[in-house]
């Protein structure tokens, strides 16, 4: 099986160089190549997704992606930035689901901003569409109010669609994950107010036939949001469209007290994906041996579960981080009194222990 590692900026090299780390001691024979993307990409070959970058990523059975971009892009023009390779990757690979699992170890119960109660044992999925919506509906753009109170002004406008074989290949994916966890899934819209919401609350629904042992119930986003907060752990797996998901998995992932600790999958039609950890490229952070490595090694793991099959050593590596995590050693980002603060490579070097 091959894997393409995609570093990328800032700490990107950092933290995956610890995610190869603990999948060479798996006794697996994984071949692993490794390509700049991001700015790296741009630095080696003038594109942040070089085309050599794009052919390994098209050959392999999965990616594993650190993460792209930094402050000193930000000048460039925007296809030439470091972030649209991720744009690119998602296109090419055609992945349409993204995954976030949001979990709260009890040891870390006291790094999040809501009382350990209300999230310690937390286990969320979220799945987001990414392919649709009104990121990507045409037409867009800024002109003149053709009619209305604001006839003649200036105006800014988006189009939000859902075509009906995106609802239902995405209804599949979270169907069958919510399968294999604790059966049930959470539909998440806007059905009272929007016409494409409604649309997708009934192919949902239609889908939900074929998956008679998950339980399915409907949420109005705005609710949806607040439970999250209030009740957290009353979700199992929640789906949702691509501009909902992307704002509500950012609030899910701070339930769990730092975004050093989430990882992410994105798949496409045949279970091939991108992995990469929640979080940036930390500019702030690069270099100083500092950051948070278990969002990318998670993410490893979630790459052996969904496109290479090997559960069992997911779950490996997943216990070996709930060892880590048990023995105390923290990075900065997580670290709380009583605790041993470690950096980037102790950590990696304590996941790969705990492994063997
Ligand atoms: P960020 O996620 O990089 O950082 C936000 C904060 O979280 C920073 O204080 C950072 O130090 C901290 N942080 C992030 N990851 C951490 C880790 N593993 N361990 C410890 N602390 C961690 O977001 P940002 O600062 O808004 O963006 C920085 C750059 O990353 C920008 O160029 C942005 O476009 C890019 N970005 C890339 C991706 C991606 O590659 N998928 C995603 C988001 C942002």
């Amino acid at each position: 099986m091959k894997i393409a590692i995609l570093p990328g900026d800032g700490i990107g090299p950092e933290i995956v160089e610890q995610a190869v780390k603990v999948l060479n001691v798996l006794g697996e024979s994984f071949e692993m190549e490794t390509a700049p993307v991001g700015g790296a990409g741009y630095e080696a070959s003038g594109h942040p997704l070089p085309e050599a970058t794009l052919k390994l990523a098209l050959e392999a059975d999965a990616v594993l992606f650190g993460a792209v971009g930094d402050w000193k892009y930000d000048t460039l023009d925007r296809p030439l930035r470091p972030e649209q390779a991720i744009l690119g990757l998602r296109k090419n690979l055609k992945l349409f689901a993204n995954l976030r699992p949001a979990i709260m170890y009890p040891e870390l119960a006291g790094a999040s901003t809501l009382k350990p109660e209300v999230v310690s044992g937390l286990d969320i999925l979220i799945i987001r569409e990414l392919t649709g919506d009104i990121y990507f509906g045409q037409p867009r753009g800024v002109r003149e109010c053709p009619d209305g109170p604001f006839k003649g002004e200036r105006e800014g406008f988006d189009t939000m669609r859902y075509a009906e074989s995106e609802i239902r290949r995405i209804a599949h994916v979270a169907f069958q994950a919510a399968q294999k966890r604790g059966k049930r899934l959470t539909s998440v819209d806007k059905a009272n107010v929007l016409e494409t919401f409604q649309f997708w609350k009934e192919i949902v629904t239609d889908v939900h036939k074929e998956y008679p042992d998950v339980a399915l119930d409907h949420m109005y986003v705005d609710n949806a949001a607040m439970q999250l907060v209030r009740a957290p752990k009353k979700f199992d797996v929640i789906v949702t469209g691509n501009m909902f998901g992307d704002i509500l998995s950012d609030q899910a992932s701070m339930l769990t007290g730092s975004i050093g600790m989430l990882p992410s999958a994105s798949l496409d039609a045949n279970n091939k994906g991108l992995y990469e950890p929640s979080h940036g490229s930390a500019p702030d952070i690069a270099g100083k041996g500092v950051a948070n490595p278990l969002a990318t090694i998670l993410s490893a793991a979630m790459m052996l579960r969904y496109s290479l099959n090997k559960a069992e050593q997911a779950d490996r590596i997943e216990n070996a981080v709930k060892k880590v995590l048990a023995q105390g050693l923290r990075t900065p980002d997580i670290y709380e009194a009583g605790t041993t603060k470690v950096g980037t490579t102790e950590m990696g070097q304590a996941v790969v222990s705990a492994l063997s």
